[in-house]
């Protein structure tokens, strides 16, 4: 344990258990059947959970593979077929909930890849380190306030302090009170920080969860900069996956449910949700499902699509119904172009990089350095995979066109980029990811619903702890699916979370 750890502790910096789990049968004595509408990490964290207690579960999923936005397919291309997916992730160390899910596929994790390095590039400032801060507040923030050439002891004295306490008092009930109505811009604005620190400190930060920071809400940054830097003993250290999440997740983590008696059906979309005498049918594209719990563990905007397509839910559900036209509306769109291409970057170049006040791109991930395939295919040809993802972009640019900014945008950065001969390359734009306005935790949905026995999963869905993006997905779902072991007198599934509240948090 490094020292910067051991003094985090000592300040309740460390893994905090929300529910220790348990307290039911291991398996629950009267099965009644749940079905779980999508199959992204929500749906398939709450499927493995029900089935392990022997709940007969099912998953709906529309798309023909599982995994949602971390999802992986097998696509043709001019060498043959190969997988193509919704790009690079990063999986955190203080993702708790994520990693015992994982654990299912494979005890160790060993699967995962530490990434080395963490460095945020930018056009007008040198490329500067994120990987190498301690891992546990308080020294993670010292060391970043003393080493960081974005800030200077001057700026510090000229900051605007008493507005960055706020930022160290993280707390679940008075930080969405007080801050839900301000942007994320404006709290940046009220620091004084000086134009490169709130750049390559903040900015990049706040494009990582899909969101504008004039769009976001400020309570939501403050959210996660405490789950992401200042609550967390593990630091911004992450890892992923060696190989495709296909591979390495989503086959293994099917094979886990089915083993334990659950069905996962893929190429089905649920239509709508009717309610019977004995509780729940889910229509779907391949004939109606009974169900006595129903899980809809969804994107937003396809959420509140099939909200709106079941009637029912009008009569039983008016809360969820009202919250939907607001939650309904997803961030911006997101763009991944994964290019594969003749030569090399320079060897000295990171796996994973942030990118700070570029228009478009905002990571460039170096996936034959990464991944097996695209290691294999490197080997084979003397090539280079290079995916590269802008988080919050302009509406309405088709996927080619944001894939040619962001290589030109690269290419600005990375010179030799320009000298690559491009031989294939797969782009996408889509607009999926929760959107967090100023506003919006009034109307944010919890995992349960007023209606019963129906329950939300997915990273839009609120938490009382702190989460964010994969992680909130595995645990929501693992919510979702506690509150049907409880009803059914199954033992519930432990849930954990980073320091629940800020350091400078007067309940801290
Ligand atoms: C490019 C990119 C990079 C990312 N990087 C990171 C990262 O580095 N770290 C991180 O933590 N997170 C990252 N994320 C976010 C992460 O992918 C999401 O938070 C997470 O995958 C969301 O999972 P989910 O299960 O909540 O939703 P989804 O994955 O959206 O799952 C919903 C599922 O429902 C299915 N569905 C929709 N409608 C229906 C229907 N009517 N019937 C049946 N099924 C339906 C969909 O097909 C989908 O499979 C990234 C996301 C993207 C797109």
């Amino acid at each position: 344990m490094a020292l910067s750890q051991l003094v985090g502790r000592l300040i309740g910096v460390r893994e905090h258990v929300v529910d220790p789990g348990g307290r039911g049968a291991p398996r629950v004595p009267h099965p009644v059947p749940a079905v779980v509408v999508g199959g992204g990490i929500a749906g398939m964290s709450a499927a493995v959970v029900l089935a392990e207690r022997g709940v007969p579960v099912t998953v709906l999923e529309a798309a023909p593979t599982v995994g949602g936005r971390l999802g992986a397919w097998p696509e043709a291309s001019p060498d043959g077929t190969r997988m193509n997916e919704h790009g690079f992730h990063a999986f955190f160390r203080q993702y708790y909930n994520w990693r015992n899910i994982l654990r299912r596929a494979d005890p160790t994790l060993g699967f995962l890849r530490r990434i080395p390095g963490y460095p945020v590039l930018s056009a007008r400032w040198p490329t500067e380190e994120f990987g190498t801060l301690p891992p546990a507040p308080p020294a993670n923030l010292l060391a970043l306030l003393l080493r960081s050439p974005s800030l200077r002891l001057g700026d510090l004295r000229a900051m605007n302090r008493e507005a960055a306490l706020p930022l160290l008092s993280y707390d679940p009930i008075r930080t969405y009170a007080e801050f839900d109505d301000t942007t994320a811009d404006a709290l940046l604005t009220s620091l004084r920080l000086p134009d490169r620190a709130r750049a390559m400190l903040f900015e990049v930060f706040s494009h990582s969860f899909f969101n504008h920071e004039a769009e976001m809400s400020a309570a939501e940054m403050i959210a996660q900069f405490h789950f992401y830097l200042l609550g967390n003993p593990e630091g911004l250290a992450f890892d992923s996956p060696g190989e495709d999440h296909a591979t390495a997740i989503w086959q293994p983590l099917t094979r886990h449910i089915e083993r334990h008696g659950g069905r996962v059906v893929t190429g089905t979309a649920a239509t709508a949700v009717h309610r019977d005498a004995a509780g729940w049918q889910v229509a779907s594209t391949a004939g109606a499902y009974p169900a006595r719990h129903v899980v809809l563990a969804l994107d937003p905007p396809a959420l509140a699509a099939l909200v709106a397509d079941s009637p029912v839910l009008a009569e039983v559900a008016p809360d969820l119904v009202a919250r939907m036209p607001a939650f309904g509306l997803p961030g911006p769109p997101y763009a991944v172009a994964r290019y594969w291409c003749a030569g090399d970057v320079a060897p000295g170049r990171a796996v994973f990089s942030g990118v700070s006040r570029q228009p478009t791109l905002d990571s460039v991930t170096l996936y034959h350095r990464l991944e097996r395939e695209s290691r294999r295919w490197a080997e084979r040809t003397g090539g280079s995979v290079v995916e590269l993802h802008a988080y919050a972009c302009e509406p309405g640019v088709p996927a080619e066109e944001l894939a040619g900014r962001m290589w030109t945008e690269l290419a600005a950065l990375w010179p030799e980029v320009g000298r690559l001969r491009i031989c294939d390359l797969r782009a996408r734009v889509a607009a999926q990811a929760p959107a967090f306005p100023p506003g919006g935790h009034t109307w944010r949905p919890g995992v349960r619903t007023d209606a019963d026995r129906l329950y939300l999963a997915g990273d839009g869905i609120r938490t009382d702890f702190p989460s964010a993006l994969m992680e909130r997905s595995a645990a929501t779902g693992i919510l979702a699916a506690n509150h049907i072991l409880r009803a059914e007198g199954g033992a519930t599934e432990p849930i954990h979370s980073v320091r629940p509240r800020g350091l400078l948090s007067r309940r801290g």
